[in-house]
């Protein structure tokens, strides 16, 4: 018998739609009304009709925070976890279950805060997980506290008159660390970019990274107005390997820059832009070796052969 493929474990493969969108859904999302939340998980659940993600065979881990809750709302396997922990939780399952399909949600507190030693050896590990990181510039839960990513100046509950330091720019940071192998950009109010851009993350064989600037009409009113109602206020970074939009989404778009993924120097270039802001894929290296492979080598082993391995390697401390 052939080896069963990924797809062969974690995707329906029989050439007919067996699950729905309406088959990923549950319960009634508690986000405000216009929360930028709400637009991205419809996108993830149209993913997952389209790729016919087997639900038993589906993971979202997630963290604290109002994205965070998103796992409640998908007809999968969800962990709801600690606050910045949901690295380490998803990395556990993929290590041990290299056939299942690991989403991350996380928030701007929970990844670029409490989070940030774990999302740092996360890329460095590149599992093949899809994480997305909803940027949302404040803490929401928890009603208005400065976040990591907050620009400065931001008036929140922890600062009256105005936060002090610069932001952490997640994308030139995950861009930085050793591995990285894929890193994007979206943003909320452009559905058919977030639903193309979190596809290629699916896609991608390894941590992919996807930072979607997200939209808190609770919290940060008016954080993004001029950006939505401007048309250069984004620059659109589009490649054959890259993400790729049809003619009408492309016409959206004002600022139309060639990139091709593979060249991290300017990936790196354009994560810093100032103006207009980036969106697309920066980079992407499909070879970058996976730590979730070192743990797929003795899946199945039978329970024998296990406990003889254990005790061979207990029988190296013996004295
Ligand atoms: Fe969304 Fe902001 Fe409301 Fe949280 S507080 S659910 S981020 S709009």
């Amino acid at each position: 018998m052939s080896e069963l493929t990924h797809d062969d474990l974690c995707n329906m493969s029989h050439g007919e739609t067996a699950f729905s969108v309406d088959d990923y859904k549950k319960g009634i999302p508690r986000w405000c009304p216009g929360c930028g939340d709400n637009g991205i998980l419809n996108a993830v659940q149209k993913l997952c009709k389209d790729k016919q993600l087997v639900p038993e065979k589906t993971v979202f881990v997630s963290g604290i925070g109002c994205s965070s809750r998103f796992p409640h709302y998908m007809n999968t396997y969800g962990f709801h976890g600690l606050h910045g922990r949901a690295f380490p939780v998803a990395e556990g399952v993929k290590f041990r279950r290299p056939d299942l399909n690991v989403f991350v949600v996380t928030g701007d507190g929970d990844c670029c805060s409490i989070g940030t030693a774990h999302w740092i050896h996360a890329i460095r590990y590149n599992m093949n997980m899809t994480v997305l990181l909803l940027d949302n510039n404040i803490y929401g839960l928890t009603k208005k506290q400065t976040s990591p990513t907050s620009a400065t100046g931001t008036k929140s509950n922890t600062h009256p008159k105005g936060s002090v330091l610069p932001p952490i720019n997640p994308i030139q940071t995950t861009l930085s660390v050793s591995n990285a192998s894929f890193v994007a950009q979206t943003v909320d109010w452009k559905p058919a970019h977030v639903f193309e851009t979190i596809k290629a993350a699916y896609e991608h064989p390894g941590f992919s990274f996807v930072r979607v600037l997200q939209r808190c009409p609770k919290f940060m009113q008016d954080l993004y107005e001029t950006t939505i109602s401007d048309q250069s206020a984004l620059t659109l970074l589009t490649h054959e390997n890259g993400i790729k939009l049809d003619e009408k989404a492309e016409k959206g778009f004002k600022n139309i820059i060639q990139h091709n993924p593979s060249d991290i120097n300017k990936g790196r270039e354009y994560a810093e832009m100032t103006g207009s802001i980036p969106i697309g894929l920066f980079y992407q290296n499909k070879n970058a070796p996976r730590y979730d492979e070192y743990g797929a080598h003795n899946i199945g082993m039978p329970v024998k052969d296990r406990i003889t391995a254990i005790n061979k390697e207990l029988d190296k401390y013996a004295v």
